[in-house]
């Protein structure tokens, strides 16, 4: 498989590996990629490919041709993806989502790096997973992802608030372990789950776009002294500035899109990916959008 991935790589034209999602043009992705394959000496570059989801089985279907080295998935597509390949990784099937595509011996394979990507910046910071009461912050298709990660790291108890209290009772249903209570964002049990977490995951859509935080100040005041707040979204949300405010540690979700991309990059490529090299792309392209 991998011989074949580096015969697409030293072909004289770039080997292509595109991000399949609609929208697409926000991604930070290319920065940190192309710095990645630039460094290794790989000849191949990373486009973004905005796909109507009509267009999916189409697209996916181009994959095949020999100039694709792989691919990424985002939004929309990372569940509606999984029908189309030939292959799918056991951490993708079980959350139920692609976020990367790998061609082996011409056949399309499914894994998922979210999982991965989500749960790596926490164990570089040390934290016992085994001992971290956690509150999750929404039930889309990032949440499930960050709840089959921190199942597997052994959290003893993890609540899953969403606005939209059915699609987390969904959520907990599908996962199927005893640890896991559904909440509505807004009942005001979740004051004491909050009092017994040391982990605050936020994996809703809000920090792009709203200007208050996911939760009100006076809900964020219950968590203990020690508690890290977690952000996926990869800038400062309010909900993180609001947490640095009461003194409580953050993580925003950069380190997680340069993780998930560097596991993907290793499926693709075969070799450690360089993630100092990409890490240093990330954030001078963000510095740049700001
Ligand atoms: P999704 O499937 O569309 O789910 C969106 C979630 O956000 C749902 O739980 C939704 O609640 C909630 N939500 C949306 N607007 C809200 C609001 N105004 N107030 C409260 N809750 C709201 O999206 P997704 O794929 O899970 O992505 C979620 C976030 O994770 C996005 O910001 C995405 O950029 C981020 N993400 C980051 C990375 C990374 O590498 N850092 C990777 C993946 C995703 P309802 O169910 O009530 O609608």
């Amino acid at each position: 498989m991998a011989a074949t991935n580096h015969d697409a790589a030293h072909t004289a034209r770039p080997a292509i590996v595109p991000l399949l999602g609609h929208p697409v043009a926000h991604s930070l992705s290319p920065a940190f990629q192309d710095a990645a394959f630039a460094h290794a000496g790989i000849n191949a570059r990373y486009e973004l490919w905005d796909v109507a989801p009509a267009q999916l089985p189409a697209v996916v279907a181009r994959l095949r041709d020999r100039a694709i080295l792989g691919a990424n998935v985002t939004v929309p597509h990372k569940e509606a993806v999984v029908a189309l390949l030939e292959t799918i990784a056991p951490l993708a099937a079980r959350i139920g989502a692609v976020n990367t595509i790998v061609k082996r011996d011409g056949l399309l394979h499914g894994e998922n790096t979210d999982a991965g990507g989500f749960i790596g910046p926490l164990h570089e910071r040390g934290l016992d997973l085994a001992q971290t009461g956690v509150v999750l912050l929404g039930a889309g298709g990032a949440a499930r992802g960050v709840a089959v990660a921190l199942l597997d790291a052994g959290v003893p108890a993890l609540t899953i608030a969403n606005r939209t209290i059915g699609r987390a009772e969904a959520l907990a249903r599908a996962l199927g372990h005893a640890c896991v209570a559904p909440l509505a964002l807004d009942d005001p049990v979740l004051r004491a789950h909050l009092a017994s977490a040391t982990l605050l995951v936020d994996a809703t859509a809000r920090g792009w776009h709203e200007l208050e935080p996911t939760l009100p100040p006076a809900m964020l005041a219950q968590l203990p002294a020690d508690a890290l707040v977690y952000d996926l979204t990869y800038r400062q949300t309010p909900l993180l500035q609001a947490a640095a405010a009461r003194g409580l540690a953050t993580l925003d979700g950069l380190p997680m899109l340069v993780e998930q991309g560097a596991l993907a990059w290793q499926h693709w490529i075969g070799q450690a990916p360089p993630r100092a090299i990409m890490w240093t792309a990330a954030l001078a392209a963000r510095a740049a959008r700001q």
